[in-house]
């Protein structure tokens, strides 16, 4: 990323790494109205019955205790039992499935009966999520087949079913969150008249002191119109019809501030904020991290200030500033943080951890089921302290706890 003189006073970069070859800035902006907002609320859960369900394993289990907290399954997945030679278009096979596959997730086990189907099989009523991941497609018609293999979270059997009844159907769009760039520049791409013009852009958040630093999503819409902002002589208040890819939280624009002004200057300013900023303030950390530094020498002792780990962001938050200082990252998510202790980001391993506080994290990180935001993408079995452990203990990295 460069340093450019041109962006000081400006906030944001719109900077279009799709349509061409080459990367090309449509212009910078002081602020864009709609960036941030709150989410939708979570809508209530479905109800979803299996048909001519033969149980299995943990579904097995869970019919055993219906009525009870245990007649649940974090995931149910649904992989359709395609004719032999009609693959329907558009599918796609893997390891465990294919693409068609549709995954229930927080499932509750509500009732049960008999199948008209064939003797010994049941009809199971359930209530939860589908875990709509839009960029494959929404699940509105039902795969061809003969029926529906289920399995759990690492593929594990949970029986069949001959056919299901309320997953695939049409389901709301997300509503559309319109953003106006406030005092917008235009660079050569978009000067002259730009009504109509379709945008597809990378927002880059820009510090006072004209440094680029970091993305903050992808922005697509079209251009309605185009007037002269208070902002300044020049620039424009630009309507777009469409907005970000996934809008922010509102709480975020004031921690893109505290960047703006040159980053957290002191640890823990993190603890402040609730499990979704967390998040976010990862994200953010993670995209302002100095490029080109070595990392610390290997046998390194760094030590983690435990006091605020009451969620698992606040682990990745506490661990980043353990590591790399105030506003450090060294991981977002399990992924993440096994790719930073491979090294390349601010640590050389073998190192030493001593976990300070470390009673804070026991009562924690213990098993249960996460629901981070509304967000059912992200909807999982927690992490535990013994996750981390593990992960740790596979880098060779000492943990002391105090
Ligand atoms: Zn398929």
């Amino acid at each position: 990323m460069t340093t450019t003189s041109a962006l000081s006073g400006a906030r944001w970069l719109l900077l279009d790494e799709y349509t061409s070859e080459v990367d090309v800035t449509l212009g910078v902006c002081h602020d864009l109205d709609g960036l941030f907002v709150d989410p939708e609320p979570l809508p209530p859960p479905e109800t979803f019955t299996l048909l001519g369900c033969d149980p299995a394993g943990p579904l097995l289990e869970a019919l055993r205790h219906m009525g009870t907290e245990r007649a649940w399954l974090p995931s149910i997945a649904l992989t359709p039992v395609h004719r032999p030679q009609q693959r329907p278009t558009g599918c796609l096979p893997y390891e465990h499935g294919c693409t068609c596959e549709e995954e229930l997730i927080d499932v509750t086990v509500v009732s049960r009966r008999p199948s008209a189907a064939q003797d010994g099989l049941v009809n199971l009523d359930l209530r939860g999520y589908v875990r709509l991941l839009p960029e494959w497609g929404m699940p509105e018609e039902k795969p061809d087949g003969t029926g529906f293999r289920l399995a759990g979270l690492n593929n594990e059997k949970l029986g069949t079913c001959l056919d299901v009844a309320g997953v695939f159907r049409e389901r709301p769009a997300a509503p559309v969150r319109p953003v106006t760039l406030i005092g917008f520049r235009p660079e050569a791409p978009l000067l002259g008249a730009i009504e109509g013009r379709k945008i597809t852009a990378s927002l880059i958040a820009v510090q006072r002191d004209g440094r680029i630093a970091g993305g903050a999503g992808v922005l697509s819409a079209a251009v309605i119109s185009a007037r002269p902002s208070r902002s300044g002589a020049g620039l424009l208040d630009i309507a777009l019809d469409g907005g970000m890819e996934e809008p922010l939280p509102s709480g975020v624009r004031e921690i893109f501030q505290m960047w703006y002004d040159g980053g957290p200057a002191e640890p823990n300013l993190w603890a402040r904020y609730d499990r979704l900023l967390r998040h976010e303030w990862s994200g953010l950390a993670a995209s302002h991290r100095p490029q080109g530094l070595p990392d610390k020498p290997a046998a390194t002792t760094y030590r983690l200030d435990g006091r605020f780990v009451t969620d698992i962001d606040a682990f990745y938050c506490a661990i980043g500033e353990a590591i790399n200082g105030p506003g450090g990252y060294f991981g977002w998510n399990l992924d993440a943080l096994h790719d930073c202790l491979s090294g390349g980001w601010g640590a050389a391993g073998p190192f030493r951890l001593i976990w300070h506080h470390s009673d804070v994290a026991r009562r924690h990180l213990v098993p249960g089921y996460d629901r981070p935001s509304h967000d059912l993408r992200y909807w999982r079995p927690n992490v535990e302290l013994d996750d981390l452990l593990e992960i740790f203990s596979e880098h060779d990295i000492e943990v002391e706890f105090r």
